[in-house]
């Protein structure tokens, strides 16, 4: 029976607390131990209770002198006890109506839940393969998805065209139905709209109600010159459409680059190999090579060595933050033949006399 804490521990105030301060504490256990934050939480429940009785009492002044004077058996006859939750709450309904949780926020913004909110749409992502050309240029690209777009016979009202949605008989329009509990006003989404607050009776036919349908878009974008391999473009309000008159998502270009057969990039720079004979590498020669989008030549000096590296300035690509394209490295590769013709092996041998160089014997059986 008197297993009842003291009020005042209860609340962890002081035997002299002011009203204000009692009120104060009060306010904060509500807040800990309100039945919407702690669902099907019975020591919760049991707490508010609590919190409530001792509240109950202490806030009234008469209440307080007697328990003051004779504790808790002072009211051991009627009991001071909640027996449920909704006597809290029409109890104390004339605090909780003035702001119980302080500011304009209120309790109601406390514990609705976000259903039947206007919400940002999602973000979408698309990868979008790209040549070296187009880093080069700049291209203009059509890209096609799928993606929930604003039903286009509803126009986003979910309701039939011609038709209107009305306001939700349950709860009046709001989005949220109020159980009046005293000064606790519970709030949680209607049930019957499901917060949007309408109901539309007659669902579009082409979206079921939904307001927007799940298909094929098609989007026409610039991509500017110099991104390279997983540059993120965002194309701002491209992404999918809010809800309830929110802004829609973001759409995000993911760069790939797809590889070349030729070309490979580092940075700034493109570099290819080039195939010189070796004669080409020991007299030097002037060859024409491919470059992206255009033919350029090169000098090759005589006496070149493999992996030697030729660099024409400026033919590479620019970046995103610097418009000036970098350079093309060719890298030299020498081919040696597998045979000789007859007459070019007869020169060759008499080269290596010349130059007194140990070399494999003429194959006489090859002829
Ligand atoms: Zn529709
Ligand atoms: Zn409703």
């Amino acid at each position: 029976m008197s297993k009842k804490r003291d009020y005042y521990d209860i609340l962890s105030v002081s035997k002299n607390a002011s009203q204000d301060e009692i009120k104060k504490a009060y306010r904060k256990m509500a807040f800990k131990y309100h039945p919407d934050r702690n669902q099907d939480d019975k020591s919760a429940e049991d707490k508010f209770k609590e919190a409530s009785e001792a509240y109950q009492v202490l806030s009234d002044p008469k209440k307080r002198e007697n328990y003051d004077r004779f504790g808790h058996s002072s009211f051991s006859e009627q009991g001071e006890g909640f027996q449920d939750i909704g006597d809290i709450f029409s109890t104390f309904s004339d605090i909780f109506s003035e702001g119980f949780f302080g500011g304009g926020s209120g309790f109601e913004d406390l514990f609705s839940t976000h259903h039947g909110r206007r919400s940002r749409g999602s973000d979408l992502a698309y990868q979008l393969d790209l040549e070296f050309k187009d880093v080069l240029t700049g291209v203009k690209k059509e890209i096609s998805f799928k993606a929930n777009t604003i039903c286009s016979s509803c126009k986003g009202s979910g309701a039939k065209p011609g038709t209107s949605p009305k306001k939700c008989p349950q709860c009046q329009g709001k989005g949220k139905t109020f159980s009046q509990k005293g000064f606790f006003t519970f709030s949680k989404t209607c049930s019957l709209c499901r917060g949007e607050g309408k109901i539309t009776e007659t669902p579009c036919a082409t979206c079921y109600g939904k307001g927007f349908q799940n298909k094929k878009r098609k989007l026409s974008i610039n991509i500017p010159p110099g991104v390279s391999q997983g540059t993120r473009l965002r194309l701002e309000g491209e992404g999918e459409p809010g809800l309830k008159g929110g802004t829609p998502g973001d759409l995000y270009l993911e760069i790939r680059l797809k590889t070349h057969p030729i070309f490979t990039k580092k940075g700034r720079n493109l570099i290819r190999p080039i195939k010189l004979s070796y004669l080409q590498a020991l007299l030097g020669t002037e060859i024409e090579i491919e470059n992206l989008t255009e033919k350029e030549t090169l000098t090759i000096p005589a006496g070149t060595a493999p992996g030697a590296r030729f660099k024409l300035a400026n033919k590479g690509l620019p970046s995103i933050d610097n418009p000036v394209r970098g350079d093309l490295i060719c890298e030299v590769d020498i081919e040696i033949p597998k045979k000789l013709k007859k007459k070019e092996e007869t020169l060759l041998r008499e080269i290596a006399e010349l130059k007194k160089e140990k070399v494999k014997p003429f194959n006489k059986n090859f002829f």
